[in-house]
């Protein structure tokens, strides 16, 4: 999938969001990956399928872009207490921007590091 495809408009519902949920989730895979081919052991938490509880998705989300950021020595974001809320298009298109931020900045490293 193309890393732009990370950005997409506000979710309309919980099709959209869960797709998106999906590729994502294979960014995530394919990061890891990387790391562990560097040498470099990233945990793993199950973002798709996506749990019910989304404070548990947030939080493992969190967790593994700690760590590939980290392990890039770039700037991570601060999700914080931002969560998947269709009525709220403000807080998405910040969560959806940060996250594809990160995931930009990551795999920049992960191209020129070779
Ligand atoms: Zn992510």
């Amino acid at each position: 999938m193309p890393l732009a495809e990370l950005l997409t408009p506000p979710f309309q519902n919980k099709d959209e969001f869960d797709a998106w949920a999906f590729n994502h989730n294979d960014e995530h895979q394919n990061i890891v990956r990387a790391f562990a081919l560097k040498g470099v052991q990233l945990n793993v938490y199950p973002l798709w399928p996506v749990v019910e509880d989304m404070s548990v998705w947030e939080f493992w989300h969190q967790q593994m872009h700690n760590q590939m950021t980290a392990a890039a020595f770039v700037e991570p974001t601060n999700f914080g207490d931002l969560s998947f809320d269709p009525q709220n298009t403000a807080s998405q298109e910040f969560y959806i921007f940060n996250n594809y931020q990160d995931h930009m900045n990551v795999q920049s490293v992960l191209d020129t590091d070779d």
